[in-house]
């Protein structure tokens, strides 16, 4: 009885859809998630918790999050006549500029495969997506994503850089090709950026339709849920509109702030990751059987022999290692998993689990 109720209210598209999955990772070597695996130092810990201490949790928090937005721009080298705005992750940016532009004839693109959340959303808001695959080495097709922004007139691009989760940083070129015929608002989502060596930060203010997304999620700070976007007022003047009042909590302002202004030691953090991650895709290469590659974030994507990856990614989990099969995902992904680059020790219990699960297939 009920059920027939909730047929009948709720969209058809959202009970199509099955709810975002975090598996339960308690007792895992979590590498499935593109965290950061490293804490702070003990002072460092201690003075933050002492901040904590003058947190006003009576007090809604600073609606403008003030101080944060100025270290923030600080931090990610923001220039200096863009506006920002900040998201509760910036998985609520998304959210925030879909909001801004939805309707039901209106066309979301991005390439495919890429961050699930663009679609995810999409959907959400009743609008329609469209995915252009990548090539077969996940470059852009350059050619079919400028027929299809022809075709569908796409009210927002999303163009993950480096991609999610393939790894690879697109062409810049062809990315400013996108930039140039898209009749609409493209944003680069540099979610990645602390491993990549590239960003399109610096030129933001140079073309009226680009907004550049950051999140210190993958810096160290995914508890925090932390978002930024940056680009021309004009687009984010609207998209702060839509922007629930409160939505950087207290803590959030106060911890992000003295962590940006303690940002060498996230800064050797993530530089430690770059080395690990060669380290540990120069391991996979010498994996017989797998195909590995190459990455400019803190994760690498293998693919597996034909149909081996769902065993592969259960024999890991026996081994007590979390990673993330996306060969359900289907597509170029089938046989695909991915691994995130954590602490040392934690890539060498991967590898060798990994050479185990092998080894008893
Ligand atoms: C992880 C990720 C995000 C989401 O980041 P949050 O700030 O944690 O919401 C956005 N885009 C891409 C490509 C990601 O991989």
């Amino acid at each position: 009885m009920s059920n027939d109720l909730v047929n009948k209210w709720v969209r058809r598209e959202i009970r199509a859809l099955s709810a975002y999955h975090v598996p339960p990772a308690a007792g895992y070597v979590k590498l499935d998630a593109m965290e950061n695996p490293y804490h702070w130092p003990d002072v460092m810990v201690s003075e933050w918790q002492s901040l904590l201490a003058t947190a006003e949790l009576n007090r809604y928090p600073d609606p403008a999050a003030t101080d944060l937005t100025t270290t923030l721009r600080n931090a990610m080298q923001v220039p200096v006549d863009a506006k920002v705005i900040l998201g509760n992750g910036s998985d609520e940016l998304i959210q925030m500029i879909l909001m801004a532009v939805s309707g039901n004839d209106r066309v979301v693109l991005a390439p495919e495969p890429s961050f699930v959340m663009y679609k995810m959303i999409a959907s959400f808001l009743g609008m329609s997506y469209r995915g252009v695959a990548l090539c077969d080495d996940f470059s852009l097709n350059e050619s079919a994503m400028l027929a299809v922004i022809r075709e569908t007139q796409p009210a927002v691009i999303f163009l993950a850089y480096p991609n999610n989760p393939t790894g690879n940083l697109f062409e810049k070129q062809a990315v400013i090709n996108i930039i140039k015929a898209a009749p609409g608002l493209v944003v680069v989502d540099e979610a990645y950026h602390a491993f990549a060596g590239d960003s399109f930060m610096s030129q933001v203010m140079q073309y009226p339709n680009l907004v550049v997304m950051r999140t210190v999620s993958k810096m160290g700070l995914a508890g925090l849920r932390l978002g930024m976007l940056a680009g021309n007022h004009d687009w984010l003047d609207e998209f702060d509109k839509v922007r629930l009042p409160y939505n950087i909590n207290v803590l959030t302002q106060l911890s992000a702030r003295f962590a940006l202004q303690h940002r060498e030691v996230l800064k050797q953090q993530t530089q430690q990751i770059c080395q690990d991650r060669e380290v540990l895709l120069a391991g996979l290469q010498a994996v017989p059987g797998l195909t590995v590659y190459p990455s400019r974030a803190n994760f690498i994507l293998f693919k597996t022999p034909t149909g081996r990856a769902d065993v592969i990614f259960e024999g890991l989990k026996q081994r007590k290692v979390l990673i993330k099969n996306l060969n359900k995902s289907g597509g170029s992904l089938r046989d695909c998993l991915r691994v995130t680059v954590g602490a040392a020790d934690e890539n060498q219990q991967f590898l060798t689990a990994l050479v185990q699960t092998l080894a008893s297939l």
